[in-house]
């Protein structure tokens, strides 16, 4: 299958529907206002709008659809499962029973005997929630330390412990007791140092303020961190960082909070992105891409001698969704029947390689980074270097009307982000880069938005493959 653009991007059905959306809908809708379209319907790495044109879906659910859009083996299960019984508090069932065994067995053998579930309401910001709370409640301290860049969730808990200034400024009185420390991104070290140095200086400061008695912080309860930041920029953190960061929490009896809510379930080549940085957290949150069809639901994993919490302590009404369970463990037995993870390193080293192709073509590319199928181009002004964020939604609206969906992160909305499904073709992989490449090139020249999307109006579709057939 190829994409196929046969209207102008919007097309005028999407723009009816865009329209009704923004006179019904609350001003804080986000991903329609940089990706203009409406959804018709989707599969596989494919998404069909209103209008007919079908784009590579790069965003896939925000890293949800490990899977791509309706696998057809798991929406079976999940049709068996809905007649069977669907909402399920938290009861055991035979299949919540089995999901869980099979997520515990995807851990490192060290931590599958060590390690508990506690399920969440279903989105991952809740799952941040109960692990802070958790981790205050086991070592009864109060303090968070976290990271700059950091995004973890809208609810007040996670807002108060991600990076992003703006909610900051303006809803008052959030979490209080959260502490920030750079984050080892090198590209644009927070310490103003050279990457060759820079490699464990932030790990460095990190240890010496939790140890200094004049540091102002209270002992924390917890350290929580992304080890690939995603919202942020898509930033991995930097290896050495990662193993020390554990070394100092475990010397200092601080619980590590990893937050896989993004970057778990395969996304980065292992079933954690913690096994691919050789460290075992004390507690890991996962979500998204648990069902791998998009259906919610969220967990924390913990050390099981931190589980000192008292009955009811964090509670939810949708906490026993068993479609997504069903889903879930559909997902694995394909996950592993198919080598997905195999495909995830085999893509990471195409698209890592073609990206590169893309940085040496345009001055704009300041950075391409990456874990896996979690990708990142950030642009900067080639002059000063500043983050190009109007320049990377040129480059995300001429890739849309082109037939490519990319996501933007980062600071100044500068980094154009890739999460396809974990189950892509090297050929689609292929095509997107050709896409994003044309998508720079085009930007750079300067050309209008507009008659860049003119330019795509041509109704010369140049597959007429429909959606479904592949
Ligand atoms: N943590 C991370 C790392 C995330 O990327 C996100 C969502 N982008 C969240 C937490 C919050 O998840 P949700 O939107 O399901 O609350």
């Amino acid at each position: 299958m190829n994409p196929i653009i046969r209207t102008q991007i919007p097309g005028p059905r999407s723009r009816e529907y865009l329209g009704r959306q923004a006179r019904f809908e609350s001003s804080a809708r986000t991903y329609p206002r940089n990706l203009p379209i409406a959804v018709r319907r989707a599969s596989g790495s494919f998404l069909e709008d209103v209008d007919g044109n079908v784009f590579i879906d790069f965003l896939a659910g925000a890293g949800v659809l490990s899977l791509g859009h309706g696998h057809p083996e798991i929406v079976r299960v999940v049709a068996e499962q809905l007649g069977e019984y669907v909402h399920g508090l938290d009861f055991p069932t035979p299949v919540k029973d089995v999901f869980t065994r099979r997520q515990l067995d995807m851990l490192p053998a060290g931590m599958r005997d060590r390690m508990k579930i506690h399920f969440c309401g279903p989105t991952g910001a809740n799952g941040v929630e109960a692990a802070i709370k958790l981790a205050k409640m086991a070592t009864g301290r109060g303090d968070v330390a976290a990271f700059h860049g950091a995004f973890h969730g809208s609810t007040a808990g996670a807002m108060a412990v991600s990076g992003s200034r703006y909610p900051k400024d303006v809803v008052a009185n959030g979490m209080p007791g959260v502490h920030f420390f750079p984050y080892p991104g090198c590209g644009r070290c927070p310490l103003g140092l050279t990457p060759d140095t820079c490699d464990t200086n932030c790990a460095t400061y990190l240890e010496r303020v939790l140890t200094d008695d004049m540091s102002g912080i209270a002992h924390p309860a917890a350290v929580l961190i992304e080890l690939v930041q995603g919202e942020g920029g898509g930033i991995p953190a930097r290896p050495e960082f990662v193993r020390r960061l554990r070394e100092i929490t475990t010397r200092l009896e601080i619980p590590l909070i990893v937050d896989e809510v993004q970057t778990g379930c395969g996304r980065t080549g292992t079933w954690f992105a913690f096994e691919r940085f050789g460290i075992e957290p004390d507690i890991v949150v996962a979500s998204k891409a648990l069902s791998g069809i998009g259906l919610p639901v969220s967990m924390i994993i913990y050390d099981r001698a931190m589980d000192r919490w008292a009955p009811g302590a964090h509670i939810g009404t949708f906490r026993g969704n068993q479609l997504a369970f069903a889903a879930g463990v559909a997902a694995l037995d394909i996950i592993e029947r198919d080598a997905v993870l195999d495909n995830v390193l085999a893509r990471e080293a195409q698209l890592s390689a073609r990206l590169a192709e893309l940085a040496e073509r345009s001055p704009w590319v300041r950075e391409v980074r990456g874990m896996g199928l979690m990708w990142a181009v950030e642009l900067a002004d080639p002059v000063t270097g500043a983050p190009a964020g109007e320049f990377a939604r040129d480059v995300q609206l001429a890739a849309l009307c082109r037939g490519l969906i990319v996501e933007r992160g980062g600071r100044g909305d500068a980094v154009v982000r890739m999460l396809p499904p974990l189950n892509v073709a090297a050929e689609v992989v292929d095509l997107a880069a050709d896409i994003l490449t044309a998508a720079v090139l085009t930007a750079e020249t300067g050309a209008p938005v507009d008659g860049e999307a003119a330019a795509c109006s041509s109704p010369s579709p140049r597959s007429v493959t429909p959606i479904g057939t592949s």
